[in-house]
């Protein structure tokens, strides 16, 4: 299987990227753009839930 490995813009952490995969497909398509790992990606979720929610 195919993947990329790129840097984790928010942690700076190596992370993997698998063939297939919906940020594989992104980073194909733009390899300058940020990326963030799978644990960022969930923090950065529920920040954002969080912030959306205090806008209520
Ligand atoms: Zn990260």
């Amino acid at each position: 299987m195919f993947y990329y490995e790129c840097t984790c813009y928010c942690c700076k952490k190596l992370f993997k990227m698998m063939e297939g995969s919906r940020k594989y497909q992104l980073y194909k398509q733009n390899m300058n753009g940020k990326f963030s790992c799978e644990a960022c990606d969930h923090k950065i979720y529920l920040e954002a839930r969080k912030n959306l929610i205090s806008k209520l």
